[in-house]
């Protein structure tokens, strides 16, 4: 994709419209004010690598960002003690930056799961060595980056970068409504480089441990639907992705599995990996959301064929349907696969309260997906697992859901009844959903 530009176009109605009626009614949208940890002073923001670490800093304008906690001037590095001891490991990117003012899409997704996560008590204060925040993780580099992207992409959004600056806000044609900020590259090589941390953690601690800590990335901005040559569907660079390719560079694990759950199909990692038999990618989502692709038919081609499987799911699937997908699909599949570590697209948006689509998921659902990815990770590879956060724009709803996900990776039980409403569910389409398995059973040979 050409990178090209329009300077200062807000997101036309005609434009929001469109994307809203791909990915299903709009629902009320709930706001959580950020975590105690994070000062808000303004709306701009600059991410600014320094000296001394990560933080946020003024702008001429006089706003302001700024982390409380300080930062120091090497990327954490966990010890073995610390890796043999924790059962979660996440790190944060918040792209405080990368912001546009009500886009769903929004800087304060992550540090409404930082606030949930305390208020769950969920974080080394309450839970000690077994939750371990990684903290100041190094960006990507360009060779990371490269090896999912063209290169003309990665130098063309950096170069973008000044013109953002002058203008404040910038939008990507073509790219189903990306935005971009001067902060965008910066904080966009942030979130992949905080990925990849994370496999290096949890790959360092399964040599230690066969019981390795599950790592998630909260990070954005999301990245499955960024394409090779080029950014989409508020996606940048495609994080999981790059950490897949980086496990194999860096750490010799060659065959790798993905899961993505979002309510969309991760376009830019299947398109990334469909002729790679070496990477397999899973996708459920929801049949007929943005951005249309992910058929049932679609399943790889050349040495890939037989690698990628895609199984849309009818609107309103929901607890029941997840459960029954991963029993008869997502488990055979994998196992057949064998992989060495397994990487998970994690998207919130399937939740029956989400703006954005249309599945009936629910706190409980993404409890147990994470209790059972968890559990499969320990069964075929080891344990190694990394969630990487992708979709999820209601605040309360995805902040409660992934915190519930730390719940699962920790063997605790379920707190989603706090959070759930069965009374605002309906049926779901079994019968169809019934028929979608068998079909892609009987396509994958299953
Ligand atoms: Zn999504």
């Amino acid at each position: 994709m050409e990178l090209r530009i329009l300077h200062h176009r807000p997101l036309t109605l005609s434009g929001r419209m469109l994307f809203m009626a791909q990915h299903q009614p709009f629902k009320r949208y709930h706001c959580l004010k950020p975590p105690s940890n994070i000062k808000i002073l303004g709306h701009r923001c600059l991410w600014k690598q320094s000296r001394g670490g990560r933080r946020y800093v003024s702008q001429p304008s006089g706003i302001r960002i700024q982390c409380a906690d300080g930062a120091n001037e090497d990327s954490h590095k966990a010890s073995n003690k610390e890796l043999m001891d924790a059962r979660v490991i996440y790190s944060v990117a918040t792209a405080m930056g990368h912001n546009q003012e009500s886009h769903p899409e929004s800087h304060l997704r992550v540090p409404a799961i930082v606030d949930a996560l305390e208020k769950m008590e969920l974080t080394s204060k309450f839970r000690g060595s077994e939750i371990l925040e990684l903290q100041n993780a190094k960006p990507a580099s360009l060779d990371d980056i490269i090896s999912v992207h063209a290169k003309a992409y990665v130098t063309g959004l950096e170069k973008a970068m000044e013109k953002a600056s002058e203008k404040g806000i910038i939008y990507i044609e073509g790219s189903g409504p990306t935005y971009a900020t001067h902060t965008t590259f910066q904080e966009s090589l942030a979130a992949a480089g905080t990925g990849i941390a994370l496999v290096d953690s949890v790959v360092n601690a399964s040599k230690i441990s066969k019981d390795p800590p599950t790592g998630f990335a909260l990070i954005r901005p999301p990245g499955h639907h960024a394409i090779p040559k080029g950014p989409m569907g508020f996606c940048v660079f495609g994080n999981v992705a790059i950490a897949a390719r980086y496990a194999q560079r860096v750490h010799g694990l060659k065959r790798v599995f993905i899961i993505d759950f979002d309510v969309h199909h991760g376009n830019g990692t299947n398109d990334a990996f469909y002729d790679d038999p070496d990477i397999f990618f899973l996708s459920t989502h929801q049949d007929g959301s943005y951005p249309g692709t992910g058929k049932i038919h679609e399943i790889g081609t050349g040495n890939g064929e037989g690698s990628t499987l895609n199984l849309p799911l009818p609107g309103g699937s929901g607890d029941l349907s997840t459960r029954t997908v991963f029993d008869e699909v997502i488990v055979p599949c994998a196992q057949r696969f064998k992989p060495e570590i397994i990487l998970v697209s994690a998207g919130y948006d399937g939740h029956v309260l989400d703006p954005l689509a249309n599945l009936q998921f629910t706190t409980g659902t993404y409890y147990a997906l994470a209790s059972n990815i968890r559990q499969l990770a320990k069964e075929l590879c080891g344990g190694r697992c990394v969630f990487f956060l992708e979709g999820g724009y209601n605040l309360k709803s995805l902040s409660y859901s992934v915190a519930d996900s730390f719940r699962a990776f920790l063997g605790e039980p379920s707190v989603a009844s706090e959070f759930d409403n069965p009374s605002i569910l309906y049926e779901e389409p079994l019968a169809k959903v019934k028929q979608a398995i068998d079909t892609v059973k009987s396509i994958h040979s299953m």
